[in-house]
């Protein structure tokens, strides 16, 4: 059976600050999402949150950027920025650009990660959900998982993935995409998908028979809104096991806490931790970013699950490194790399105060 997972998410208002979610809001976002599965409209659905960001897991035979589901997700998002604001909570519908749904929920704000497949008679996927940081928050685990031998040891060992991965590549600020096969085109590629601010990888496919296995979300808030609304928190989806890398080593490169965009303000370098799903509330300076991994079984698109893959002491020693690099970097304050350099804060409020003292520079010709 073909079935498609939409994963789409928005911030519509955090607990205190931009800390975590009010319970409230995901009890209203599951009701209405009960009533779709009711209806017949969806397969299955689950409702979880990373931080500030609503998370809702659908699973559905309507195909990918489907129309009725994104009309769906914004509607929910919506009536929970409306409820947000009922019970006071800060930035209420924050990354709803728009102020009405216009056929595709892409573009207008909240984060989507989709994909479609022929359901596997075993099919175990595994969904990242991480907050202040964005989308290039993924390339370096994306590389490691899909075309790193160092990391995952199936890419020599596994004869239904040795002949490789396609990546395909987005170019986050001119709306361009390029296709790189690994392993061949690795060193090509790493000329772009270095640049976490610039390219985000959008999708993975089994180089073989072109059998999607990885998507991310790539929408840019701040592209989008011309100015800082909040960080893109984005979302991906890995398929694993029997002709993907296992579930071992799609969660391996997490042991590394890499460097990412985002964390105070959206304006600052900090490493990404990964934690369990009672863990994902963003507090020491407003992070430091976090990730949760819900795994599940897929069968006839029921999802079996979630396991709450990083609630697992082998990821401490990843947590503490974490927070060692968090302490080392909070020590720059305000200086660079800590904080972003000048061109990645072109969307934060930074240029209305360097507006202000401009004409206190003299020439000194
Ligand atoms: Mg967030």
């Amino acid at each position: 059976m073909k079935i498609t997972i939409s994963v789409l998410k928005a911030d519509v208002g955090g607990l205190v600050g931009h800390s975590t979610m009010h319970p409230d809001i995901m009890k209203d976002a599951g009701s209405a999402l009960e009533k779709k599965k009711d209806d017949g409209f969806l397969i299955d659905y689950r409702v979880l949150h990373c931080g500030d960001d609503l998370e809702l897991i659908m699973t559905h035979t309507h195909g990918t950027d489907f129309e009725g589901i994104h009309q769906m997700c914004w509607d929910i998002f919506s009536d929970c920025a409306d409820k947000a604001r009922e019970i006071g909570l800060y930035g209420a519908g924050q990354d709803l650009l728009a102020d009405a749904f216009a056929g595709n929920i892409k573009g207008m704000g909240p984060g989507v990660a989709e994909m479609e497949f022929e359901e596997r008679p075993s099919e175990p996927i595994l969904i990242f959900m991480a907050d202040k940081t964005s989308p290039g928050a993924w390339n370096l685990p994306l590389f490691k998982i899909f075309a790193d031998p160092m990391c995952n040891p199936g890419l020599i060992l596994d004869p239904k993935i040795h002949d490789g991965f396609t990546f395909d590549v987005l170019d986050l600020k001119n709306n361009k995409n390029i296709k790189f096969n690994m392993p061949e085109d690795m060193y090509d590629s790493l000329v772009f998908i270095g640049s976490t601010e610039d390219y985000g990888i959008r999708a993975i496919y089994r180089k073989k028979d072109n059998e999607i296995a990885a998507v991310a979300s790539t929408q840019r808030l701040a592209m989008m809104a011309g100015r800082y609304i909040g960080k893109d928190d984005p979302v991906m989806i890995c398929r694993s096991q029997n002709g993907f890398p296992s579930v071992g080593e799609i969660t391996e490169p997490f042991t590394h806490p890499h460097l990412v965009t985002g964390w105070m303000r959206g304006s600052h370098i900090g490493p990404i931790m990964p934690v369990s799903f009672e863990d994902a509330q963003c507090v020491r300076f407003d992070g430091p970013p976090r990730v949760i991994c819900a795994g599940f079984q897929v069968k006839d698109g029921n999802l079996v699950g979630p396991v709450d893959m990083f609630d697992d002491p082998a990821f401490d020693n990843a947590r503490q490194t974490a927070n060692d690099v968090a302490d080392y970097l909070r020590r720059h304050g305000p200086f660079e790399p800590h904080r972003l350099s000048l061109g990645d804060m072109e969307y934060t409020t930074l240029p209305i105060v360097m507006e202000k003292v401009k004409d206190r520079f003299k020439s000194i010709d």
